[in-house]
């Protein structure tokens, strides 16, 4: 979960976007870069409802930021068939199929994101993608940029395995 981080000079205020690369506190309005914010390998920083966060990354996990409303049911439909027709023919290796329904509960949760996906959830979303996308090839042109980050983030954590 995103935390917000709190104003270095009120330390009551949360930073919101001032400009490129530039947030001022609600409360104080004192004025900060990026830089500002030492963060740990496995933080980033996030924009979330125009609040400056914190998220914790795990290693190997890669970020995902829908920028519309309609992509974590967008994802969510593939995942529910992928888990639909793997209960007649394999879709998932054994034992992988609960990752996808894990990822699925957390889109139905959290609809905003952004979400943080282990390889395991990568596996079993582009996999989902590739079976929903085998059965209704319209499915595939609703939100190819969307789709192609997604596939860019499960490469990501591949590479980072081997
Ligand atoms: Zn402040």
């Amino acid at each position: 979960m995103p935390v917000p981080i709190l104003c270095h000079e009120c330390r009551q205020g949360r930073y919101q976007v001032q400009g490129p690369d530039s947030y001022d506190c609600r409360v104080c309005g004192s004025l900060v870069t990026a830089a500002a914010f030492p963060l740990g390998d496995d933080e980033r920083l996030v924009v979330l409802a125009d609040i400056l966060q914190a998220l914790s990354v795990p290693e190997g996990h890669q970020v995902a930021t829908p920028d519309r409303r309609c992509h974590a049911p967008h994802l969510g439909a593939s995942l529910a068939l992928a888990l639909r027709f793997d209960e007649t023919r394999p879709v998932y290796p054994p034992g992988t199929a609960g990752a996808a329904a894990e990822l699925l509960a957390t889109l139905d949760a959290d609809e905003r994101g952004p979400w943080v996906l282990s390889p395991a959830h990568l596996d079993a979303l582009t996999r989902a993608m590739d079976v929903r996308y085998a059965a209704l090839p319209s499915a595939s042109r609703q939100y190819p940029e969307f789709d192609a980050e997604i596939r860019n983030a499960h490469a990501r954590s591949r590479a980072h395995r081997t």
